[in-house]
């Protein structure tokens, strides 16, 4: 397998991004939970380090990360507040793995080196009544000349309030035999009729922002339709979707972890009647479980993402990684709450935050229901299809 970064640079790289988190980002998650803002500094230092372009590929001014470097990447932005990697999550995920897997060399030329020296993707997919199932999306293209005319609504929008770009898919025509009729467009955010809705109220992951987009008879020109295609654009999706979900998982990991770590530390210095609660063995029990999650989560990403490299499953492997790490992310991040007991609802301890922060992961790129159908029919069509 060779990859466009030697292990030499990565380890240097991923020594720099945990030493960010662990000094730089630790100490001021009670401020950007309180401010619902990722402090500018850590977004600039963010940026000087590249990490708003590790996975776009270095000729287009990224750092190059492939699949197996992005999990673990992943695995130490997860330890901390999860809007710190949000900021720059769309722009090396599901926005900027479109362009870099369908794009034309002009497309790419023209955002992605701005996109990895800062400037920000939104990925514009999700309709209201058209989450689950993205083929059913209303947003439409119409050419007219040389252009074409985008009008709809899109909403859940990660980093719409500060996007430069918007990914947005849309129906050119109704799906028929020859594919589902959705392409996908590079829309600047200044364009004219583009307006972005007030900042979304949400449960947890403070200093991340959604929004709602919506698109009222916005010209772009015809370069601006991804791929030069009109059929791309649900195929595009579904594999950015994919690969997303590998680093989805990771994340959870990362997140689990520091969960777990919070629990060990507290369980062995809390007291109660004199004897830490960590000699108890319920309490043991506990962090038993957890750990077992995280160290299987952990194994299970790392499979998954040599799976996408070596192109051997991006299909099944991706969402078994999501649904497994994402749904025992939440399982250990409830664990840690109450091994804290009544401490662990308060504000400012950080398994609170988690246990909130993680609740995400199970919804976004595809519910643990959606990755569910998605794993048990792949099988079920390949044991049909083996059987003629
Ligand atoms: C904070 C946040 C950030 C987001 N960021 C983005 C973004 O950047 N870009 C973007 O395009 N979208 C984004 N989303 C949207 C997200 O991907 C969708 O919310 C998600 O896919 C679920 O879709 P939905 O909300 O329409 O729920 P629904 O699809 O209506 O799901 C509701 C329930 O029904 C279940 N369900 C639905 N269909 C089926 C089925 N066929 N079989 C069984 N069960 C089913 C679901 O699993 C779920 O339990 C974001 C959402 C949130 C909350």
């Amino acid at each position: 397998m060779t990859t466009a970064v030697d292990d030499e640079d990565f380890q240097a790289i991923l020594a720099q991004t945990r030493q960010f988190v662990r000094t730089a980002v630790m100490p001021r998650e009670q401020e950007i939970l309180a401010a619902d803002r990722v402090p500018d500094d850590l977004r600039e230092q963010a940026k000087k380090m590249g990490l708003f372009g590790y996975a776009i590929p270095q000729e287009w001014g990224g750092l190059g990360l492939d699949l197996a470097q992005d999990v673990e990447l992943a695995m130490e932005l997860g330890y901390t507040s999860l809007a710190v990697r949000s900021m720059f999550g769309t722009n090396n995920g599901i926005a900027g793995q479109v362009l870099v897997g369908f794009g034309t060399d002009e497309q790419k030329a023209r955002w992605l080196e701005a996109l990895a020296s800062g400037a920000v993707a939104s990925f514009a997919l999700t309709e209201a009544g058209a989450g689950s199932n993205p083929a059913g999306l209303r947003t439409k293209a119409v050419r007219d000349g040389d252009d074409w005319v985008i009008s709809g609504e899109k909403r859940f929008i990660t980093n719409a309030p500060v996007a430069d770009l918007f990914v947005v898919f849309a129906r050119t025509r109704p799906a028929d035999d020859a594919g589902p009729g959705i392409a996908v467009f590079l829309v600047p955010a200044d364009t004219d009729g583009v307006t972005v809705g007030a900042k979304d109220a949400k449960m947890g992951q403070e200093g991340a922002w959604t929004s709602d987009v919506s698109f009222a008879d916005v010209r772009v020109p015809a370069g601006a339709l991804v791929g030069g295609s009109e059929d791309i654009g649900y195929r595009a999706a579904m594999t950015s979707l994919a690969r997303g979900r590998i680093h989805i998982a990771a994340l959870a990991v990362g997140a689990a972890q520091r969960a777990l770590d919070e629990s060990v530390s507290y369980a062995a210095t809390a007291t109660q009647g004199g004897t830490p609660i960590g000699n108890f063995q319920l309490v043991q029990a506990m962090i038993a479980d957890q750990q077992t999650g995280v160290m299987a989560g952990r194994a299970l990403v790392r499979d998954a993402a040599r799976l996408w490299i070596t192109d051997e499953d991006r299909r099944v492997a991706p969402s078994v990684a999501k649904l497994f790490c994402t749904e025992m992310a939440g399982k250990v991040a409830d664990l840690a709450v109450q091994i804290h007991g009544g401490s662990g609802y308060m504000r400012e301890v950080p398994v609170e935050r988690i246990y909130r922060d993680v609740r995400l992961l199970r919804l976004y790129e595809g519910t643990s229901e959606i990755q569910r159908l998605i794993v048990g029919s792949n099988l079920v069509k390949a044991a049909q299809r083996k059987l003629g």
